[in-house]
């Protein structure tokens, strides 16, 4: 449902890239409506069509099919410069030879803003980004983490309704990537634009966003709250991306849970128990034995091989447990439990492809009787 003060509303958006046999289709029947003020996150793998979304919510790219809408306005066949909108890109694209006050207020001085308005504007805007006092440097003497905030700072000093931003973190190592992760979403909450942003990096989109759209091949798979996405995948694409998959299927299906369908489970929720531990009337219980151990510092990932068929991925903090204590696992029999309320039933493949399917926490499966 699209409403007039949703910042961004697509409806039909469709790019197809060449024509004839080398046409690609980059994006495919997108209808997608963001919140004004939010935190909005496109993610999925490489290839799958976000950069495209992006740059036609831009105005670099005309969408061959399908509506725009800023604010409630249709600029779907408007120039870049005709939108309210600005773009921060992976790579800052600073000018080099300029101050970084320069790089920040030259897109006023292009509009015509007066001399020390731009020069006010600049030190409110590095000041946002945390790097008042670095408007004399060139951008050379900044480190990675800190151009990347002029970048930022340049689109905000325009105060565009809708920023866009495409992978802003990707070239960052891993510990600044978190900071600026949580700096990013600071930043966000305190000057109120509506932020779109692309990512491939599921853990970045679940930290970082009020709403996330999961996407696949040019299409979107499920948009929701990083807790619905996660806690409750639409289909099993979304399952295996956004967090580790455990899938029970088929004759497993039927053995563990009793009942036929696609079945996922986290695999934090999942408890290794002895063999002989009794199992609760709402708990689900499958034995096996474990394939592999996998320290990871605070926790321990279990490879769990059913005797019913198929294998869980088992997540379990390091609380009392010891790396020499878990890794002496390998081969043991043991038994994992699970609240079965914690199960969710994905749609089946089959059906995937036909209307919405109504997908709940598992209202639908009955109780275990075995
Ligand atoms: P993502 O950002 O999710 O990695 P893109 O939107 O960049 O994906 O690309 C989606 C698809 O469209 C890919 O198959 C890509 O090769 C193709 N594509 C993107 N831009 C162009 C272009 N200018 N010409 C031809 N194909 C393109
Ligand atoms: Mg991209």
């Amino acid at each position: 449902m699209v409403e007039s003060s949703d910042a961004v509303a697509l409806s039909g958006l469709r790019k197809v890239f060449g024509s004839g046999a080398d046409a690609v289709t980059a994006v495919d029947s997108v209808d997608l409506a963001i919140r004004d003020g939010e935190f909005f996150s496109m993610l999925g793998p490489s290839g799958s069509g976000k950069t495209t979304v992006l740059r036609m919510i831009a105005g670099f790219e005309l969408p061959t099919a399908g509506t725009i809408l800023l604010g409630g306005v249709d600029v779907s066949r408007k120039a870049p410069f005709e939108r309210d909108v600005n773009t921060v890109f992976q790579d800052y694209a600073l000018f080099p030879h300029m101050s970084v006050a320069d790089n920040i207020a030259y897109g006023l001085k292009v509009r015509g803003v007066r001399r020390d308005e731009r020069r006010r504007r600049a030190g409110e805007a590095l000041e946002t980004v945390r790097l008042s006092g670095y408007g004399a440097r060139r951008p050379g003497q900044l480190s990675g983490g800190q151009r990347q905030r002029v970048a930022l700072a340049r689109a905000l000093v325009n105060r565009p309704k809708v920023l866009l931003l495409d992978e802003p973190l990707g070239a960052l190592d891993l510990k600044l990537r978190e900071e600026m992760q949580v700096e990013l979403k600071a930043i966000q909450r305190e000057v109120g634009i509506t932020f779109v942003f692309v990512t491939h990096d599921q853990e970045e989109a679940l930290t970082m966003s009020d709403r996330i759209a999961v996407f696949r091949a040019g299409r979107i798979e499920q948009v929701g709250t990083p807790a619905e996405i996660y806690e409750f995948p639409a289909t099993d694409f979304v399952a295996g991306f956004v967090g580790t998959s455990n899938l029970l299927r088929g004759e497993t299906a039927r053995t563990v849970v009793g009942t036929e369908g696609t079945f996922s489970i986290r695999p934090e929720k999942l408890r290794i128990v002895a063999q002989d531990a009794a199992v609760a009337a709402d708990e689900c219980v499958a034995d096996g034995s474990v394939a592999d151990v996998v320290y990871v510092g605070a926790a321990t990932r279990f490879l769990v091989d059913l005797d019913a068929g198929g294998r869980l991925v088992v997540l379990q903090q390091n609380v009392e447990t010891s790396s020499s204590e878990v890794t002496s696992w390998r081969d043991r029999r043991v038994r994992l439990l699970w609240r079965r309320d914690q199960l969710f039933r994905l749609p089946d493949v089959a059906a995937e492809s036909g209307a919405e399917l109504p997908h709940s926490p598992l209202d639908a499966v009955p109780a275990h009787t075995g």
